[in-house]
């Protein structure tokens, strides 16, 4: 049964779409409007042992191939994707409300990222070391790691489960996937491309069902050899809990606070763009997202009133309408969670200076709005500058001096992503040396890495090794020396 003719959504098992005849069923809603646009059939724990066995069974066959047959199936998933990108498109912004444009463009992203996996089908993967023996050889060699868990979330529904599944697979490894229940439409249309693609059965399976039965099932289940998390922090480490546990080989990606750093000569147009546009694109809902903006006071007022102008002619709005600069929030939990950090950054003292309200457009009834937030007079220890809020709101701080700057961006358990704004050599070179951060971007926005560069943070926002580009070989494969004596 094709993802089109699904009333709907299920698993995808051993080479088959399936639902477990018990399982819950879970209304999908478009946060644009509130409705029901269809059904999601959650999975249970004897589901996951059937992914998780049919996954084993394929393994030895998968492992087997040459790398370059395993990327060509890749490049024809990458080709399934491309092709299908207006309908991915529309089915991630009407599941989670993410504009057109940028649902288009993170699908896109999958199919270069795919391309990129399956070209890796053809590198080199090991080094020859020399041996102080004589007539002997030694040289490392990699192996898959067998069957990996990966777990994914809703803000990209797609980009995300492909960087992981893309090396994964084209490293020898079978997949059992778990995407977010809130976007597992667009997981299913993920899916079907790569069961389009003619990927033999078993070898990449998905299974939807809640966190705490399939997600907390993949991390303990002792059939995976690896677990691969993208989201929240506390998930996170009960995830990497539970694989440790049983000594298993885990990755985890998690939350940002992430700071931009606007000094006294920094380019303000600029500066301004990037911070609206790192903080505010995919209504906030990015780990990368600019939320701790740290301005030095020469320049504060001047960007202050910069900032808040563009910010208010910003359109919030359907993602379908072309004319939407920011979409809703991506569901209900999410929408509620936002504003009441609002309200809490009021009572806390912060000056809101623009947006943080559901706009009173009768055509937007029903949705999960909010207008996009700055507040002032933001105290570093605040909840809305130390909490992801993971919405469109915007929190500025005043530092007395560059260093005080540097101080304040550190000032966060998390350490993902941060930016400068500046053009004197001598600062650039002191916060690329002292800021705790996994992605460190000057004179561009905090979000936006490209795919062939490693991803990952420090502190609170990643656990272990990097992913995206080469650096994804470290997780998905374990090293072999090996020394042969002739
Ligand atoms: P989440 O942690 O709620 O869910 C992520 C995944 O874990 C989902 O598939 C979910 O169903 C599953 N899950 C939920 N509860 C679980 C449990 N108890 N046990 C096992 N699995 C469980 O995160 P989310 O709300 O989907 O996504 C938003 C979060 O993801 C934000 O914190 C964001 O910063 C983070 N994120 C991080 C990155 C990164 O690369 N660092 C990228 C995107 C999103």
């Amino acid at each position: 049964m094709s993802v089109k003719e699904q009333r709907v959504t299920c698993s995808y098992i051993h080479g088959k779409w399936t639902a477990a005849a018990a399982g819950q069923l879970v209304k999908s809603i478009n946060p644009a409007n509130g409705k029901v646009i269809g059904h999601v059939r959650y999975a249970d724990a004897t589901d996951l042992d059937a992914a998780v066995e049919a996954a084993d069974s394929a393994r030895r066959g998968w492992r087997k191939l040459a790398g370059t047959q395993r990327g060509a199936l890749l490049y024809k998933a990458a080709d399934l994707l491309e092709s299908r990108m207006d309908q991915i498109g529309e089915t991630m912004c009407r599941e989670m409300g993410k504009t057109f444009a940028e649902a288009k463009g993170e699908t896109a992203r999958g199919a270069a990222i795919l391309r990129y996996y399956a070209g890796e089908g053809l590198r080199s993967v090991g080094e020859v070391i020399p041996s102080s023996e004589e007539d002997a050889l030694m040289f490392t060699t990699r192996s898959p790691l067998g069957v990996v868990g990966v777990i994914t979330p809703w803000n990209f529904p797609v980009a995300i489960p492909i960087w992981k599944m893309a090396p994964a697979l084209v490293y020898g490894n079978t997949v059992v996937w778990k995407p977010a229940t809130e976007t597992a439409v667009t997981a299913a249309a993920v899916m079907q491309c790569f069961h389009d693609a003619g990927f033999p059965p078993g070898v990449v399976n998905m299974v939807i069902g809640s966190g705490e039965v399939i997600g907390q099932g993949i991390a303990s289940h002792p059939g995976i050899h690896g677990v691969t998390f993208t989201g929240s922090n506390p998930v996170g480490k009960q995830i990497g809990q539970a694989a440790l546990a049983r000594g298993a080989k885990y990755q985890l990606e998690m939350g940002g606070k992430n700071p931009i750093i606007i000094a006294a000569d920094a380019d303000l147009e600029l500066a301004v763009d990037a911070t609206m546009s790192g903080g505010l694109r995919s209504t906030g809902q990015k780990c990368t997202a600019t939320s701790r903006v740290i301005v030095v006071k020469e320049v504060y007022d001047v960007f202050k009133e910069k900032l808040v102008e563009k910010v208010k002619s910003l359109k919030v709005g359907d993602g379908m309408d072309p004319s939407t600069w920011l979409g809703p929030c991506a569901n209900r939990k999410q929408w509620e969670s936002v504003l009441s950090y609002i309200r809490r950054g009021q009572v806390e003292g912060a000056v809101l200076l623009c947006g943080g309200t559901v706009p009173d457009d009768p055509t937007l009834a029903g949705g999960y709005y909010v207008t996009p937030a700055v507040f002032d007079e933001v105290h570093s220890k605040m909840a809305i500058a130390q909490e992801e809020i993971f919405g469109p709101v915007l929190t500025l701080i005043q530092a007395d001096s560059f260093e005080e700057a540097l101080v304040l961006a550190n000032d966060t358990e998390f350490g993902l992503s941060a930016s400068i704004y500046t053009r004197d050599i001598g600062s650039i070179l002191s916060f690329v040396s002292e800021i705790d951060a996994g992605l460190v971007r000057v004179n561009a926005e905090t979000a936006g890495v490209e795919l062939q560069a490693p991803f990952g943070g420090m502190k609170q926002s990643s656990s272990h090794s990097r992913e995206q580009g080469r650096a994804a070989i470290e997780f998905f494969t374990s090293v072999k020396t090996v020394f042969v004596k002739g």
